[in-house]
């Protein structure tokens, strides 16, 4: 045989083994590759962050344990609920794409469709919601920005970030003061004017070996840096803008202390579009009911609010003479001493009662009225225990309230007539 040149059979059967391992573990390789890159969802939004439509296998469906499906993609469009941001939504094969998770790189749709509707290696079409995911696009790249200068600037860092669908939060590491953010906010719409090119793409380890940039957890390979230029780089899986033009405004709405540092909830895009328009439109409102413009708007509440202050020490003082002169004109040989009033002062109709218990032996009592919750009443039993007669209250008018022997107070949903004869009653009884 060709082979057969003097070397022995063992030689030669070792020698086959060898090619034969070889052989085998190539092919194991190639298979094990071949199943895991078949196992990833290829995530067109990666280089496609602005198309809206494509077409994906189903690789597998199940249903979901609260209702609908869940859907393997061997391809998608739908950006997971990832890195503190929500997912996309739209329609997979006409059905409503609700949520769709990310593990292990496995991306899983859930879809409000029966589990016959769709099948292991149909061809499907998916539309994203496009409003939704350029807002989503808007507001992430805005983070961006904010994150970067907080970074370069104040040296302060982004330790969480949550984008909802209709709020975004920043918590920063350092707190800042009102004129740092004022500046923060500033310089963030400035990035925005100057219309800066936004790139997105996976850096080798190599490639990343030189990099300077922004990320919650240490990274080695295959690493997806966003790169606004002199601002921000920063690695991040979520689709952005291409251009930094396309947010439009950045607005700061709220800052808090928050475990050292700072949350910030902010808007951009659209979102802060419509949030300055309803804070117009609440200002056009206040400015023609007070008949004031609105840049003087501030002067003109300030002013009311002192005004209304002073009214209303006017009316304390006004109510406080009425139950002084109401008790004067009470004839000193009755013996029950209650008079209705208008609302007063909790520590002058206290007072009040407390003088009629000098003068009186039977019950004492100052009801100040309120025409939506009532009469609010205070009243003693100089020869008796008050309790009584707050229960009788209670029994009688289902009034509220307690106190001691001495003195009671509650509230009393009823009139005037009804609680005299009450009282009346409850004098006789007792
Ligand atoms: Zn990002």
């Amino acid at each position: 045989m060709w082979y057969n040149n003097g070397t022995s059979d063992g030689a030669i059967d070792n020698w086959l083994k060898y090619i034969e391992n070889y052989f085998r573990e190539i092919i194991t390789i190639r298979v094990i590759k071949s199943n895991t890159k078949k196992m990833l969802t290829v995530k067109l939004y990666d280089d496609k962050p602005y198309e809206k439509e494509f077409t994906g296998r189903i690789v597998s469906v199940s249903e979901a344990a609260d209702g609908g499906c869940l859907i393997e993609l061997d391809q998608t469009l739908f950006f997971p609920e990832e890195g503190g941001q929500t997912s996309d939504r739209g329609k997979l094969s006409g059905f409503d794409v609700i949520h769709v998770s990310i593990n292990d790189d496995i991306i899983i749709h859930e879809v409000d469709c029966g589990i016959a509707d769709l099948h292991e290696g149909d061809e499907v079409r998916g539309i994203i919601d496009w409003h939704h995911r350029f807002s989503n696009m808007q507001n992430h790249t805005g983070e961006h920005i904010l994150s970067g200068l907080l970074h370069s600037r104040w040296h302060s860092e982004n330790v969480g970030f949550h984008l909802s669908d209709n709020i975004v939060t920043l918590d920063t590491s350092k707190e800042l003061g009102r004129e740092d953010l004022k500046e923060l906010e500033k310089e963030a719409n400035k990035v925005v004017y100057l219309n800066l090119t936004v790139t997105c793409r996976y850096y080798s380890e190599e490639e990343l070996a030189g990099e300077e940039y922004r990320s919650k957890k240490a990274l080695e390979s295959d690493v997806r840096l966003v790169t606004i230029p002199d601002v921000d780089v920063c690695a991040c899986c979520a689709p952005h803008v291409a251009r930094t033009g396309e947010i439009g405004i950045i607005k700061i709405i709220k800052a808090i202390r928050y475990k050292g540092g700072m949350r910030l909830t902010f808007l951009a895009g659209e979102r802060a579009y419509d949030y300055l328009c309803g804070v117009h439109d609440t200002i056009e409102e206040i400015s023609h009911t007070l008949s004031e413009s609105p840049d003087s708007l501030n002067e003109a509440v300030t002013r009311i609010l002192r005004e209304n202050n002073e009214l209303e020490i006017k009316i304390k003082n006004a109510a406080k003479a009425r139950l002084e002169a109401d008790i004067g004109e009470l004839p000193p040989d009755i013996t029950d001493a209650v008079i209705f009033t208008d609302p007063v002062d909790n520590i002058v109709q206290r007072n009040a009662v407390n003088e009629l218990s000098g003068r009186y032996t039977g019950i004492c009592a100052v009801f100040a009225s309120d025409e939506k919750d009532g009469y609010n009443y205070i009243l003693s039993y100089p020869s008796g225990d008050a309790r009584d007669i707050s229960k009788l209250l209670r029994e009688k008018l289902d009034a509220r309230g307690g106190g001691s022997k001495e003195m009671v107070q509650g509230n009393v949903k009823a009139m005037e007539a009804d609680i005299r004869e009450a009282l009346t009653k409850a004098h006789k009884d007792l």
